[in-house]
């Protein structure tokens, strides 16, 4: 359990059956083998107090399965979190391959610490993200349509954006929108404090006034509450503002730019903790470097809705090797979790039953999660409810 402070003090807590309010923001909750927080299996082992971790450093053939072993190593490719957000996290951006392994070896060479807090790449590997919505759940994601932007700009009638709004609708493009992002990102402070506050002061007027852009208005106006002086709160009026209903999902690919707003969500990323974060945090943020993983091309985010698999599972899918997200109605008739890797099941609603092959059965009460290794065939689940199945996204 990661207890950051943007967390809710609800959300976790009731899908795991405990009483709530708990008694600290809870944000997090990691399924996975990261070293930052691996999970702890039950049942495994003599003690019961070996990690997730540890097992697939102990056995990565029967952990992982040979074909995930022999592409990532001896490591999970992937982490699995449960996500409530209270607040509005970070604005981030998550390195490419290249990019991650690229900075990681910089910093090594420069002998910046792993635990520093100015540390930019905590590992090297790239963090392609997929978020799908347990609540209703708002987020900032990749720069809006340039021009639409302009339209939402000049609608606020700021005459001190003028100048920052001429370089988005003099080149409506990718790099109209590098122009415009780097430029209100480094605004010196002396004239920032009084930009903001005629933006926001517009930011109002609009709002009151039902303009269609309300409710990116009314998003700037929370951010600017929470983190007064950020020019983050400026940059969020670029971004597309997108609402997931639950099922509901975004993938997020190295350089987008995104920040999740409120909602609980299951998240999976790549195994690995590399953020480059541009502002709305108290956390290290380091512009220039941002800059330099940011995808500046613009335009509507697509809402993944899961594509139909065999018997029901709903799939989310994405390009990427290290993961594979879907999404289970269970019933009585028994779902054959069949597959040469790792799998991670989460039961968010209702409680599932697992049987093994040789008839051994588990049951998992929502909020709790279960371990398959690849060795494991044969294991059928069924129950009432939803279960989240996460695996590697290697070809079956
Ligand atoms: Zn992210």
């Amino acid at each position: 359990m990661r207890p950051y402070a943007w967390g809710s003090r609800t959300a976790i807590s009731e899908l795991l059956g405990r009483p709530t309010p708990a008694p600290h923001p809870e944000a997090e909750l990691w399924m996975g083998a990261h070293p930052g927080d691996p999970s702890v299996l039950e049942g495994f082992g003599s003690d019961g107090t070996v990690t997730l971790a540890d097992a697939v450093d102990r056995d990565p053939e029967a952990m992982l399965g040979s074909a995930v072993a022999a592409k990532f190593g001896a490591r999970l490719p992937f982490l699995l979190k449960v996500l409530a957000a209270a607040e509005p996290l970070s604005l981030q951006a998550h390195p490419s391959p290249a990019q991650a392994a690229h900075g990681f070896e910089l910093e090594e060479r420069l002998g910046v610490p792993l635990d520093s807090p100015d540390r930019n790449y905590k590992d090297s590997w790239h963090k392609p993200e997929l978020v799908c919505a347990l609540t209703e759940f708002h987020a900032l994601c990749g720069f809006r349509d340039p021009a639409v932007t302009v339209e939402l700009l000049t609608e606020l009638a700021v005459p001190q954006l003028d100048h920052y709004l001429s370089l988005l609708s003099g080149q409506p493009d990718r790099d109209g929108v590098r122009a415009l992002f780097s430029s209100i990102v480094t605004v010196p402070a002396s004239l920032l404090d009084p930009l903001l506050a005629a933006v926001l002061q517009a930011c109002v007027a609009r709002v009151r006034a039902g303009s269609r852009f309300a409710a990116e208005y009314r998003t700037a106006l929370e951010l600017g509450e929470r983190y007064p002086g950020d020019p983050g709160v400026l940059a969020s009026l670029l971004l597309n503002r997108v609402t997931l209903q639950p099922g509901q999902a975004l993938y997020l690919d190295a350089g987008n730019l995104h920040a999740y707003l409120e909602g609980v969500g299951v998240e999976i990323m790549a195994n690995s903790d590399n953020v480059l974060r541009g502002g709305l945090t108290p956390k290290h943020v380091d512009v220039p470097e941002l800059m330099r993983v940011l995808d500046f091309t613009a335009g509507d985010v697509p809402v993944l809705g899961g594509d139909a698999g065999p018997d029901g599972e709903l799939v989310y899918t994405t390009p990427v090797p290290e993961f594979r997200l879907s999404r289970l109605e269970l019933s009585d008739r028994p779902y054959r979790l069949d597959h040469d890797g790792p799998q991670i099941l989460l039961v968010t609603e209702g409680t599932a039953e697992l049987v093994a092959a040789d008839g051994a059965a588990l049951t998992v009460p929502r909020g709790r999660s279960v371990w398959v290794p690849a060795a494991d065939r044969g294991v059928t689940v069924h129950g009432t409810g939803v279960a989240y199945r996460a695996m590697d996204g290697l070809a079956p």
